[in-house]
């Protein structure tokens, strides 16, 4: 059948490339589907990932694309998966077309939820990011923010103390529990508890308005985004989930099998704490996992 592969990859990042890597070394036919939207890619650079480091987010993809091309059994379908249905041995996807597979791994990663506050998206991944080991080495020193978007104690009033001594805690309407103001104060850090109300880009700063009238200038925010996968895919095949600290995300094994047989996850999409080199880590599992299941699988 001309449709139909070994292995379907949904999603074609850091993780789905990785785990297409394991799979066409393996020489199985593999595919890889992916809309190109990757999530880092807000962002003039990516940081922390080894032998690309620095690299804009798109020719880091285009790299790891070109590692798979490489080996003949390997294919990238530039194609959205609106759905997938069937069991181990005989997976169903539907793209433009219908595709078969025996085995699947989602790796379609996860979607940002910023708070509706005017000015903020645009920013996303230039000035207003969520990891310091990203990009916090590049803002050092910088007058920064960090934005509250729920009740939860945010842990970035402690981690970014390596990266500036100059902070200030915007508690956005939500209130800090006492250990977060004591922390705040101990450490002469300035605390702002009105909702930020917009954000204006003001060249190489910020300014946050208060709903109290205030405006304080940043250079760069930090925040924590809600999070939730990127499409409803492992939903439809009934995966189990579990609750991390920005929302839910898909449950799997040492090998990133699902608890779904033969559907496996890997990258963001399967953890709470989010990396491009951990979801690289995971697909190259989960490649591994599931060219295991070809073999070994009743
Ligand atoms: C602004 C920002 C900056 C970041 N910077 C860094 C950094 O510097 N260093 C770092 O290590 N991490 C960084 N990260 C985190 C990093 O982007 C993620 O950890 C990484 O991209 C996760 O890779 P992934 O393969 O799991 O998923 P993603 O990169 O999210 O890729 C998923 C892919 O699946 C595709 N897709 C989704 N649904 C479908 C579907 N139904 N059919 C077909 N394709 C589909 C998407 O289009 C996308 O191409 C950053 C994140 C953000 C938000």
């Amino acid at each position: 059948m001309e449709n139909d592969c070994d292995v379907a990859i949904v999603g074609g990042s850091f993780a789905g490339l990785a785990a297409g890597l394991m799979l066409a070394r393996g020489r199985r036919r593999v595919v890889v589907f992916d809309e190109g939207q990757t999530r880092n890619r807000f962002a003039d650079a990516g940081h922390g990932f080894l032998g690309m480091d620095g690299l804009a987010p798109a020719e880091m993809q285009r790299r790891g694309q070109a590692d798979l091309l490489a080996y003949p059994t390997a294919q990238i379908v530039p194609q959205r998966v609106t759905s997938v249905t069937g069991t181990q041995g005989r997976f169903i996807l539907t793209a433009r077309e219908s595709w078969t597979a025996r085995q699947v791994i989602l790796a379609h990663g996860m979607r940002d939820n910023l708070p509706d506050i005017p000015g903020l998206a645009e920013g996303w991944g230039q000035w207003a990011m969520q990891c310091p080991y990203c990009h916090g080495y590049e803002a050092a020193d910088q007058p920064t923010g960090i934005l509250m978007t729920g009740a939860a104690p945010p842990h970035h009033l402690t981690m970014l103390r390596d990266w500036t001594g100059d902070l200030a805690l915007f508690c956005n309407g939500y209130a800090p529990d006492a250990d977060t103001r004591a922390k705040a104060n101990a450490w002469g850090i300035p605390v702002y508890d009105p909702p930020v109300v917009a954000i204006r880009n003001d060249g190489p700063h910020r300014t946050l308005l208060l709903a109290d009238g205030r405006e304080v200038a940043r250079a760069v925010l930090y925040l924590v985004s809600r999070s939730e996968p990127s499409c409803d895919l492992a939903a439809q095949l009934g995966c189990a989930m579990e609750d991390g600290p920005t929302g839910p995300f898909v449950s799997v094994d040492m090998m990133q099998q699902t608890s779904v047989p033969g559907l496996f996850a890997a990258g963001d999409l399967c953890r709470p704490m989010y990396g491009a080199l951990f979801a690289a880590a995971d697909g190259a599992r989960a490649g591994a996992g599931a060219h295991h299941a070809l073999l070994f699988a009743a």
